[in-house]
């Protein structure tokens, strides 16, 4: 049989996804982003992206239902031999029981859930550069900040959930992107 799928957890900024990028073209898996999925959406100006930007502006969730049906529909498209790394899905609860629904239907599971740790203010330096860089307009300083509540409050359950399964692995996300990416790569094929 073969690995069961990651899911890649870590608060706004903490480099998850351009991490997660990496290691997924490295071994041949497939990346599963629920924000680059939205972001796509919205550029494309679906129905789906027109439901979905209000939230992604003013640094909220998008409601559950939406997002787990985004989710279904792209699990679709992935063949089952594929080790798939979730990015930025499940941010709550409820997408996490959904997620363990979806996944048990086409007999798949999380093996493991990587936690990438990075403290608060590192982050606040890190997101302010990277807005500038990108342009993007969820990270101003009062979207970060609500990023961040919403972490918190909504996304922290989300780790003690598995917790409680013992499905949890914690990377040290300080320091280089190399050196990150190799503590990620160790917990990853552990
Ligand atoms: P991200 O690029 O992962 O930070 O996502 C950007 C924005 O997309 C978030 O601030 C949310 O508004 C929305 N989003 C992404 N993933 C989810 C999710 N799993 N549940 C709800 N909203 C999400």
């Amino acid at each position: 049989m073969g690995r069961g799928d990651l899911v890649f957890m870590g608060p706004p900024g903490s480099g998850k996804g351009t991490q997660a990028q990496t290691l997924v073209r490295e071994h041949g898996w497939v990346q599963l982003s629920t924000g680059e999925l939205f972001r796509d959406h919205l550029k494309r100006e679906t129905a789906l992206g027109r439901a979905a930007r209000g939230y992604m502006d003013r640094g909220e969730l998008v409601p559950d239902a939406v997002t787990v049906d985004m989710v279904r529909e792209r699990l679709r498209e992935i063949p089952a031999g594929t080790r798939i790394v979730f990015d930025g899905f499940p941010r709550t609860v409820a997408q996490a029981d959904a997620l363990d629904r979806l996944l048990g239907e086409l007999g798949r599971r999380v093996d493991a859930v990587i936690l990438l740790d990075v403290p608060r203010q590192e982050i606040l330096d890190r997101l302010g550069k990277r807005a500038r860089a990108e342009g993007r307009t969820d990270d101003t300083p009062e979207v970060i900040g609500k990023r961040f509540d919403v972490y918190e409050q909504q996304t922290r359950p989300v780790v003690e959930h598995y917790e409680r399964r013992r499905a949890v692995r914690r990377v040290d996300g300080v320091g280089g992107v190399d050196a990150v990416a190799t503590r990620l790569r160790e917990a990853a094929e552990r």
